[in-house]
């Protein structure tokens, strides 16, 4: 079986584990090392099984650990040119990433061995540069959109190919305009570079749900400008408005954001 969890995911620390009993991987590494290797060990997987790191982008809540562990696990870390050279400055990661530099390319396969393979596709938002993945992970089809601060064609193209989407839900536009964060900040998040409404998201639920889609993860909430209910009613409507079967048939949550969430097993297709 292939295993997915969440270690974490919000603006406090971002990680995720796909997995099964040959091969790990992580998205991300933004919180502990050791807090990675303990919510990993009380679901069953031993640190020592994860054999790579994908990373998305060089903000903080996304790397604070990378640089740590790929000195001390030596793993391969993958990233496009442009993250490796901003990984390269970045006080969490220079120095240690070593020969763990992976270059990847964008908007093709990058074949990681015969079963994994992943596409990096470039997502609106104010890092040096952010990607979404698309991975085949033994057959199993998952994408992954942390932060995005816009829709883009390529998000609902490779949306539309998934068994698992992993999509950032992370405002809901009342609580944030009517909220206390300062007017500057409400325009980074909103202004197209910064993150996804629940409005936004629920957009691209809706442009690429399809068929074969059975999980929808809501993550990077927001802790003041959101709720899990509100990120999930919302959801919930807009697949019901494409297919009332989909709203029944489909898992639906959002990720937590301070605890690992449950382990999620899907069927390997290889
Ligand atoms: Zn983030
Ligand atoms: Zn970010």
């Amino acid at each position: 079986m292939v295993k997915f969890v969440s270690l974490s995911s919000g603006s406090n620390g971002n990680c995720y584990y796909i997995g099964n009993e040959y091969t790990g991987l992580l998205i991300d590494a933004g919180i502990g090392p050791r807090t990675i290797k303990k919510r990993l060990l009380e679901r069953g997987i031993p640190m020592n099984t994860i054999k790579f790191v994908l990373v998305t982008h060089d903000h903080i809540d996304h790397i604070k650990s990378l640089g740590i562990l790929a000195d001390r696990v030596d793993i391969p870390v993958y990233a496009t040119e442009r993250l490796h050279t901003a990984l390269s400055n970045h006080f969490c990661t220079r120095g240690k990433l070593g020969g763990c530099v992976r270059k990847t390319v964008l908007d093709q396969f990058n074949v990681y061995d015969e079963n994994i393979r992943f596409i990096p596709f470039v997502v609106p938002h104010d890092a040096t540069q952010t990607v979404g993945y698309y991975i085949e992970f033994y057959g199993v089809k998952f994408t992954f959109v942390t932060d995005a601060g816009n829709i883009t064609d390529d998000i609902v193209k490779y949306s539309s190919k998934c068994n698992a989407l992993i999509l950032e839900s992370n405002y809901d536009l009342d609580m944030l305009l009517g909220g206390g964060y300062t007017p500057e900040l409400k325009l980074r998040i909103t202004k197209g570079n910064g993150h996804l409404s629940n409005e936004q998201t629920c957009s691209i639920i809706r442009r690429a749900r399809h068929k074969e889609m059975s999980h929808i993860f809501l993550c990077h909430l927001s802790e003041n400008n959101n709720t899990p209910s509100i990120a999930v009613k919302s959801a919930f409507q807009a697949l019901e408005s494409v297919a009332k079967d989909a709203a029944r048939d489909v898992v639906l949550l959002p990720l937590p954001r301070r605890t690992a969430s449950d382990i999620f097993e899907f069927q390997e297709r290889v």
